[in-house]
């Protein structure tokens, strides 16, 4: 193959992924879920693809028990909540099927559960995995290893655009997507880590990101459970158990329930003067000691916006987010332009810049790029209030 081929092969797949990325978009009118009403629960694996096999169970019907029992669970508890399963049955489902079917149910939160295997007996532990790009060769291997499903479907050369899933070269694309359900899907991730901890005694080896197909096209927040090695021993056994898989469901049920509850008990973002007053105070003075103002549900960050109170969108680029409030001032944030924050649904999302267009923003995000902030994505905000990109740019053409 020519170079010339090759980089128009990248432009295509640049372009392509920009379209998929603006079409998440358009189905939505907010980025931000303000309700779970409806789950998503995908049963790794099935029919002729058992996933990873053990010494004496397949991943397949593990993922599916999980799937099930986690959905009667949240169906006997949560009575608005409505589930969604991929499969309830022994079948196979194309990965590419398994995000249509959650965004077409308009869903709020898709679940891929699924069990991790190693050549090595000894790896041991769950992680939750959200869409974005690897950062290290361990986690390029799991996505792989999940992704390779795709060889078993008939025209994955069509679906997947002839994305090889063995290649790590098509996973640095991955890279470019800004997913902006990050920051829910990490949340929720942790929340499942948690419960994993806690009920389950897991071995708690963190959320993670990779390129997983079964996540990249999903339009809300998406995770990849790995429950488990079925390779190791111990957990294999604790795996294909009733007990154990009672356990994994309650702790994915209650991450569920406790993600819901900080979503939908939290009132909307409002403009609020009085911690808009402590920010500008903040950036006047740098020198001050104060920490950044901002009390729950106000946003701070475009309060001090001039652009906002002419009747203009204004982009920042969020590239941190905090349990914890950080002070603005403080020395990790040394060299970052106009610092602000705003605290949704239990967090406090940091963001650098003020500007008027989507593509000043974009130069911020290649110098928080640079800086090591490769996660960062670029948002906006009219009258106080988070609005999706799309959105943004109809106001801008008004
Ligand atoms: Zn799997």
């Amino acid at each position: 193959m020519s170079k010339l081929t090759k980089i128009v092969m990248v432009f295509k797949r640049i372009i392509l992924i920009f379209i998929l990325f603006t079409g998440a978009f358009v189905s939505r009118p907010s980025l931000m879920a303000q309700k779970v009403q409806r789950v998503v629960i995908d049963a790794g694996h099935g029919g002729h693809d058992p996933g990873a096999v053990g010494k004496f169970s397949k991943e397949k019907d593990i993922t599916l028990s999980i799937a099930l029992k986690t959905g009667n669970l949240i169906k006997e508890h949560l009575k608005d909540v409505e589930v969604i399963y991929t499969r309830k049955t022994d079948v196979f489902v194309e990965l590419h099927r398994r995000a249509r079917i959650a965004n077409e149910a308009k869903a709020d939160l898709f679940i891929s559960i699924h069990c991790n295997a190693n050549k090595s007996t000894s790896p041991y532990g769950s992680e939750t995995y959200v869409m974005g790009l690897h950062r290290s060769d361990a986690n390029l291997a799991v996505a792989q290893l999940e992704n390779a499903s795709i060889l078993l479907e008939d025209d994955y050369h069509v679906q997947y655009e002839g994305f090889d899933p063995r290649s790590p070269e098509g996973y640095i694309f991955f890279s470019m997507l800004q997913n902006a359900f990050l920051d829910q899907g990490l949340d929720f991730a942790s929340r499942v880590q948690g419960h994993f901890r806690n009920h389950v005694k897991l071995y708690d080896r963190g959320v993670k990101q990779a390129g997983f197909l079964v996540l990249y096209k999903t339009t809300m927040p998406s995770v990849l459970i790995e429950a488990g090695f079925i390779s190791n021993a111990n957990e294999e056994k604790l795996l294909a158990s009733e007990s154990g898989q009672n356990k994994i469901a309650q702790a994915i049920f209650r991450a569920v329930k406790d993600y819901k509850h900080a979503v939908e008990k939290i009132p909307p973002p409002r403009y609020d003067e009085t911690a808009a007053a402590d920010v500008s105070d903040e950036q006047a003075d740098t020198s001050s000691g104060n920490p950044g103002g901002g009390t729950a549900s106000s946003v701070t960050g475009p309060a001090t916006d001039q652009a906002s109170a002419t009747g203009l969108p204004v982009f920042k680029v969020q590239f941190m987010i905090s349990k914890t409030e950080k002070r603005l001032t403080s020395p990790e944030f040394k060299g970052i332009k106009e610092i602000g924050f705003y605290f949704h649904q239990g967090m406090y999302k940091y963001t650098s810049g003020n500007e008027n267009s989507m593509e000043d923003a974009m130069k911020i995000k290649k110098d928080l790029d640079k800086k090591g902030y490769r996660d960062s994505f670029v948002i906006a905000f009219f009258n106080g209030e988070r609005i999706s990109i799309d959105e943004a740019r109809k106001l801008l053409k008004n």
